[in-house]
């Protein structure tokens, strides 16, 4: 039989175990046996030391018990009110000091006790775990402990050396404050390295323990100090120390506390502002690498530190890998421009740096891109560019960040509509605003450097007109079109070629050396456009009349230019068509004259400079005056006489004519009126006056005629315009209505200059006429060319046949006289017969026959 041998540690011992069991899967989980073991020797050796001080003191006396217990009390508050340095991780133990004070007054016991407390409260402050609550004050007992002991061997052994016990005890003291940190943080130190499974190095130890060390040693000279002292001042002394100390714990506390707010304060507003600059970083970040626009960060250099996905969009070639931007950086940034435009852009970047400007904007145009390694102009892309710089944070001098607008179809449009602006849409040329612009350029220029020539030719079509109103608007298109091409062919590549409008064409040369080219190249312009075109199965033969101007003149202004050219070219055109002139200033002279003599006129008009003189008209066969040719006169109080060849034109060409016809007319009527009052014999006599092309257009024509006739109360019949034949044939429209109304009031109508134009025959015996005046050339000429008896006889069978008189003017000689009488011409007109009189010439003339009571009959046949 064998008995249950009994547990050795029975029941009690299951329970002690479960217990230890509980509280290490509680409080030790993390811990290695050896970690254990080493906690639980520490924890030991600290709570032997904690027993045997409390066992001394147990037989103390009360007193001594007291003063231990106030020591422990002030450790206690000191270790609850640690002085942590503001802006350092390092805490001031106040309670060291009094823990070496209570070892240098009262001895181990009670410095152990109170290691234990500072250790205690300091572990409930810094964590929460029990072995840690345990592991602190245990170390720091057995520390004391240990430290104690030192104190005590050291002192006795510095006082045998021959020491003073004064500083024996002091330097005992503070050897010993080295010794307790030593042994503290070594235990602490090594369970935390076994905890680890770490070696603890010298090094390691020394690094940690330093600053604690200098504390401690610190507390305890001041703590030896402070003994030393109250042995001699008395115990008083150290009430005072603890009072102070305790106040000053309480002040520094404040002052710290309040550092440390501000610096919380501060390093809040460091650690927000670290935050938005994170935060702004992120945003630009964000818009920078997501822009929809290309942007790139640029070094002082000109080096790309950065670009975006949409910059190597933009300027990607073929080399470029699209998809990583970072390709880009490290190149400088003017290689990703257009070679034509990246000096241009340089010149700016650099002005900008120099002028100190924060920004700049350029348009310009991007590197080609891959599908135009030659940069064709249709396929270049278009950006606006726009430079802010800015200082970098790392001092790498001035940035820059570009970003840039692509306005590549904005440009276009641009273009497109610069193209419909400046262009002419028939001819494709430039057009009238276009040649403006382009010649103001030159003749700013020139007027800068005269070496700077230039040309102008001003191109009319010749019989544009005719090409026009025969052939209808689209072959008229068709020949500006072709004479548009030829001109342009005929140039040199940067001569200007325009069309101003109508038939009008400009080209301007620059870079002529003198008018000579300019000619030259105006004959082969005309050779050019002379050639045959056919329109429509129609041969047409263009032509043209061109004025020339050069730059020599000195011009100032683009209409100076344009109107020296238009007078040229007018000068061309009366000068036979198809002919080319160089301005001169003879021809702005002539123009100014004949402005000036204008403006003299329409004066003239109104202040009764003009007269009239009246050339007597006589009927051949019988030889009688039958009336006169009112002829207006103008003398100029400057130039004397003016011809009226010169001064009629000018009227007709000024619109003056009207009033000139409308003062004739009255001033004839009124004069015959006069005479015929006054002179017995001139009842028959009528009078003759000449109208113009313009006067038969008028719409008062007729009116002012009849108020005429209605004023002076000359009878019907007396009073006949002559209308040339050319003006008459060219108006025949409008001429018709106006002479039908004035013939109904007794007005007749002569033609003038008969012969001369290409009257239509069968429209002739349709017009109300009385009469035709062969033209003055074919009477004058009768006796030289035998083809003009002729004509006078072709012209007085014309006449006969369809019942109108033939009047012959210009009768110089008997000779013509004889042979147009003989010919049986009615009427007849020159200065064999009379030459223009004055009006109180006329009088003189009528009063010769007064008393016959016949004016006429009395006038001798002139041989
Ligand atoms: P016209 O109507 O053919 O007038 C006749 C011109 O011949 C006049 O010149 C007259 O002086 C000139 N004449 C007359 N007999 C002879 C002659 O035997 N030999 C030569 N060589 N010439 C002769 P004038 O007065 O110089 O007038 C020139 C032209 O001016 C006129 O040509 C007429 O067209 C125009 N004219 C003159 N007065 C007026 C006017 O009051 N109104 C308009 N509309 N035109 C006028
Ligand atoms: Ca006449
Ligand atoms: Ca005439």
């Amino acid at each position: 039989m064998t008995r249950p041998s009994p547990d050795p540690a029975g029941p009690t011992g299951d329970r002690v175990r479960g217990v230890l069991l509980r509280f290490r899967q509680a409080h030790l989980f993390d811990y290695s046996p050896t970690t254990v073991r080493a906690w639980l020797a520490i924890a030991g050796a600290g709570l032997l030391a904690g027993l045997w001080a409390l066992g001394c003191l147990a037989q103390h006396t009360p007193l001594d018990q007291g003063l231990v217990a106030a020591g422990l009390l002030l450790v206690a508050v000191a270790a609850l009110f640690p002085l942590k340095i503001p802006g350092t991780i390092t805490t001031v133990l106040v309670a060291d000091a009094f823990i070496f004070t209570l070892l240098a007054t009262l001895g181990a016991p009670a410095a152990i006790l109170a290691a234990g407390v500072e250790g205690w409260i300091g572990a409930l402050r810094s964590s929460k775990r029990l072995t840690s609550r345990v592991s602190a004050p245990t170390a720091l007992m057995a520390a004391m402990a240990v430290c104690s002991a030192a104190h005590d061997a050291l002192g006795y052994a510095l006082v045998a050396w021959g020491l003073p016990p004064a500083a024996a005890d002091l330097a005992a003291l503070c050897a010993s404050a080295l010794v307790y940190v030593a042994v503290n943080t070594g235990l602490i130190l090594g369970l935390m390295a076994i905890k680890r499974g770490q070696r603890l190095t010298l090094r390691d130890w020394l690094d940690a323990s330093s600053s604690i060390a200098s504390m401690s040693l610190g507390s305890a000279f001041l703590a030896g100090l402070l003994v030393l002292n109250a042995q001699r001042v008395g115990m008083s002394l150290i009430v005072l120390a603890v009072a102070v100390v305790l106040a000053l714990l309480l002040l520094l506390r404040r002052s710290f506390a309040r550092q440390t707010q501000d610096r919380a304060a501060q390093a809040a507003i460091v650690s927000q502002a670290q935050q938005d600059a994170a935060l702004s970083q992120q945003r630009f970040s964000a818009a920078f690498n997501h822009a929809a626009i290309g942007m790139a960060v640029v070094d002082a250099n000109g080096a790309v530190l950065q670009a975006n996905q949409a910059l190597c969009a933009l300027v990607a070639t073929s080399q470029d890998n699209q998809d990583s931007h970072g390709g880009l950086v490290g190149c400088a940034f003017s290689s990703l421009l257009h070679p034509g435009d990246a000096p241009l852009f340089q010149q700016q970047a650099l002005a900008t740096a120099s002028h100190a400007e924060q920004a700049f904007s350029m348009e310009l145009r991007c590197r080609p891109s891959q599908s135009s390694p030659d940069g064709d102009a249709g396929t270049d892309r278009w950006v606006v560019i726009h430079g802010s710089r800015y200082q970098a944070a790392d001092g790498a001098g001035d940035c820059v960040i570009y970003q840039l607008h692509d306005i590549t179809s904005r440009y276009l449009a641009e273009r497109q509509l610069k193209h419909i602006a400046f262009h002419d849409d028939l001819t494709d040329l430039a057009n009238r605003q276009c040649f403006h612009a382009r010649l103001s350029v030159a003749v700013e220029r020139s007027r800068l450097d005269a070496g700077q020539r230039f040309a102008v030719l001003f191109l009319d079509l010749d019989r544009f007109k005719v090409v026009n109103d025969s052939l209808g608007h689209n072959a008229g298109n068709i020949l500006l079109r072709a004479v548009g091409l030829r001109l342009v062919q005929c140039v040199r590549p940067g001569d200007l070629v325009a069309r101003l409008g109508g038939d009008e064409f400009a080209v301007l040369l620059e870079a002529v050396s003198d008018p000579s080219d300019a000619l030259r190249l105006a004959q082969r312009v005309l050779s050019a456009l002379s050639q045959p075109l056919a329109i429509n199965g129609t041969e047409v033969m263009p032509g043209a009349s061109v004025g020339v101007t050069f730059s020599d003149l000195g011009y100032r202004t683009v209409d100076e230019v344009l109107r020296d050219a238009d007078l040229a070219m007018y000068e061309a055109k009366a000068g036979g068509r198809g002919q080319v002139a160089l301005f001169d200033q003879s021809m702005h002279d002539k123009v100014a004259e004949k402005l000036a003599l204008e403006g003299d006129l329409r004066r003239a008009i109104g202040e009764g400079q003009l007269s009239v003189h009246f050339q007597p008209l006589f009927e051949l066969q019988p030889y009688r005056l039958t009336g006169f040719e009112a002829l207006a006169r103008w003398v100029h109080p400057q130039r004397g006489p003016v011809s009226p060849a010169v001064f009629i034109a000018l009227a007709e060409e000024s619109g003056h004519i009207c009033a000139l016809t409308d003062w004739v007319v009255d001033h004839a009527m009124a004069q015959l009126a006069e005479w015929k009052r006054s002179l017995p014999g001139t009842a028959h006599l009528g009078m003759h006056v000449n109208i113009s092309g313009r006067d038969l257009g008028r719409p008062d024509l007729v009116s002012t005629v009849q108020a005429v006739l209605q004023r002076h109360a000359v009878s019907t019949g007396t009073l006949t315009l002559e209308i040339t034949e050319t003006t008459l044939m060219g108006r025949l429209d409008t001429a018709l209505q106006a002479m039908g109304q004035l013939r109904a009031l007794g007005v007749k109508f002569s033609i003038d200059d008969f012969g001369t134009g290409y009257s239509s025959l069968s429209y002739l015996g349709t017009l109300p006429i009385d009469s035709l005046k062969i033209d003055r050339s074919f009477v004058m000429g009768m006796h030289d060319k035998p083809q003009n008896v002729e004509i006078v006889r072709a012209v007085l069978t014309l006449g006969k046949s369809l019942g109108r008189k033939v009047v012959a003017e210009g009768i110089e000689t008997p000779e013509q006289l004889a042979t147009l009488r003989e010919m049986g011409v009615h009427m007849g007109q020159g200065y064999l017969l009379s030459r223009p009189l004055r009006a109180e010439q006329v009088r003189d003339l009528l009063a010769v026959a007064t008393g016959s009571g016949e004016v006429a009959a009395t006038l001798p046949l002139p041989t």
